[in-house]
Order: structure tokens, then C-alpha cells, then sequence
């Protein structure tokens, strides 16, 4: 049987042995432009509002045959994270194919722990309540905030026109680590870049730091993950920071957190 729906798994930086899982059509579709995308510019055809939802892939029995067939063989694995082609939240069908997964992890006769359900997001979506009450059903949610001023947001991540302004997607994740269950676990992702043009600055900026560390004490999330682009960015302008410079802002944020967020650096 070919294998529609997962990869891997891979032997992930932040999450160990994960396997993924693509719910998405075969190109990118997402909600977002970022500069320093890894798996290549998004089509202006496949820069969708975030009220888009999409109905296919929908064969949700297809991906419980892949996932029983697959977890044959695998018997050890940290994560099956949802992810990879654009935004995961946009498939009308998350819910359904999250809920595939967790039956057959529990049909499954794991040698060791069982893996987590690990969701990425880019938070762009979740201002919306029937969004969030299916995120939140994912022990790990990896929510994209590396941005938290609207001037750096609108020129990084260069979003769809009706994507909320970020004070409502710094509101969106507080509200959703609020309604998490006790025993999930949410995660922000923060990728830092550096670039050649002069005037197209870093995220690295003070106001940026600052507006990231108020953020982050307001959404109190469990953990916070700093990182750097690790294959070919969509711009070319665009480059790694390295991990020295994301130690500095770990300490800068770490500086200002009036909570017990853990603040990690990969
Ligand atoms: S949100 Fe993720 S998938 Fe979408 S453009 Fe940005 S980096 Fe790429």
C-alpha cells in the first residue's frame, strides 16, 4: 500500500524519533509567506484567508490502514506530529484524522512510552473557537510566534489580508493554553533569522525581544523553542542565526518571564 499521509519517522531536533503526518494536498497551502519558509515560497494561488477550509485529503480510512500498517514495524517512537505541508488547521477533517491516530496508538503494543499526539501550528487560525477545541485535544501544541510587533509580522511572515492583526493571535494562544487540558503541553516556536539586505532587519531586533517576552509572560506557555533555519529559506536574502545569538535571547527572555515557562535553544 503507498503511503499517502506519513513520513519518516525522522529523528526530529525537538522532539525526538516523530513520524509525520501530512493532511494537506500536495502543495503547500498555507496562511502565511514567511521569508525564511523551508519547504519554498507559498503560491499566491495557495495563500488562503484563514476562514479557508479545505475538504480533501479526507480518506480517513486510508490513513488508518498507513497507520496500522506502519505501526507493525514501528514499535518505538516519541511523537506522530501533525505538520510539514503549510497549515494543518486549514483540513475541515483535523479532528477526524486526530482522532484515527489516537485509536490506533492505543491498538498498537508499544515496547516503551506511547507516542504524544504533536500538532504544529502557525497560529494564525485559532482566534476561532471550533478551531481551538480541536487543537487543544493535542498533548503537544507547537504554536509559530516569532514575531509579536505588527510592522515585523506583516513584512516576516507576510500573512494572508484577513489574518487578524498579532495581539489577536497573542490572545488566541493565551486563551488556548488556558482551555488545555492540565496534561497537554503547549510549546511557541520562535525562529530566529539573519539577513544580507540592510534594510530588511532581523527578527533579532530589541523591540521584537521586548514584544516577545511580553507575550510570552501573557500566554505563560509550558515551553518555548528558539531555533534557526536548517535547509534552504524561500528568500534568498535570508540566513541562520547562530546558536550563540539564540543563547543571548534566550537570557534576554529569560530576563523578563514572571513565570515557569522553560525557554529551550536547538
Ligand atoms: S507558516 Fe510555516 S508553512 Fe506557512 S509559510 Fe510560514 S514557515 Fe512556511
Amino acid at each position: 500500500m503507498a503511503r499517502e499521509f506519513t513520513y519518516g519517522p525522522f529523528t526530529s531536533r525537538r522532539l525526538g524519533l516523530s513520524l509525520g503526518v501530512d493532511i494537506l494536498p500536495r502543495s503547500k497551502i498555507c496562511t502565511y509567506n514567511c521569508v525564511y519558509c523551508e519547504i519554498g515560497a507559498t503560491d499566491p494561488t495557495n495563500l488562503v484567508s484563514p476562514q479557508c477550509r479545505i475538504t480533501e485529503p479526507s480518506n480517513v480510512k486510508h490513513f488508518e490502514k498507513e497507520l496500522t500498517t506502519l505501526f507493525k514495524y514501528i514499535k518505538k517512537l516519541d511523537s506522530i506530529t501533525f505538520g510539514y505541508n503549510g497549515e494543518p488547521t486549514l483540513n475541515s477533517y483535523l479532528e477526524d484524522f486526530y482522532e484515527v491516530a489516537k485509536i490506533v496508538r492505543k491498538r498498537t503494543n508499544w515496547k516503551e512510552v506511547p507516542p504524544k499526539l504533536t500538532l504544529f501550528t502557525n497560529s494564525s487560525t485559532l482566534y476561532k473557537q471550533e478551531i481551538r477545541d480541536v487543537v487543544k485535544k493535542f498533548e503537544l501544541v507547537l504554536g509559530k510566534l516569532d514575531i509579536a510587533t505588527q510592522e515585523d509580522f506583516l513584512r516576516i511572515n507576510r500573512p494572508h489580508r484577513d489574518v487578524p492583526p498579532i495581539e489577536t493571535i497573542i490572545d488566541a494562544l493565551t486563551h488556548l493554553k488556558s482551555e488545555m487540558p492540565k496534561n497537554h503541553r503547549l510549546g511557541i516556536q520562535c525562529l530566529f533569522y539573519q539577513s544580507y539586505i540592510e534594510d530588511f532587519k532581523s527578527n533579532n531586533n530589541k523591540q521584537n525581544i521586548e514584544s516577545l517576552s511580553k507575550a510570552i509572560n501573557k500566554i505563560k506557555p509550558d515551553i518555548v523553542q528558539l531555533y534557526s533555519i536548517a535547509r534552504i529559506p524561500a528568500e534568498y536574502f535570508i540566513y541562520s542565526l547562530d546558536h550563540q545569538n539564540l543563547v543571548k535571547i534566550k537570557q534576554k527572555i529569560e530576563k523578563s518571564l514572571s513565570n515557569s515557562t522553560k525557554i529551550y535553544c536547538y
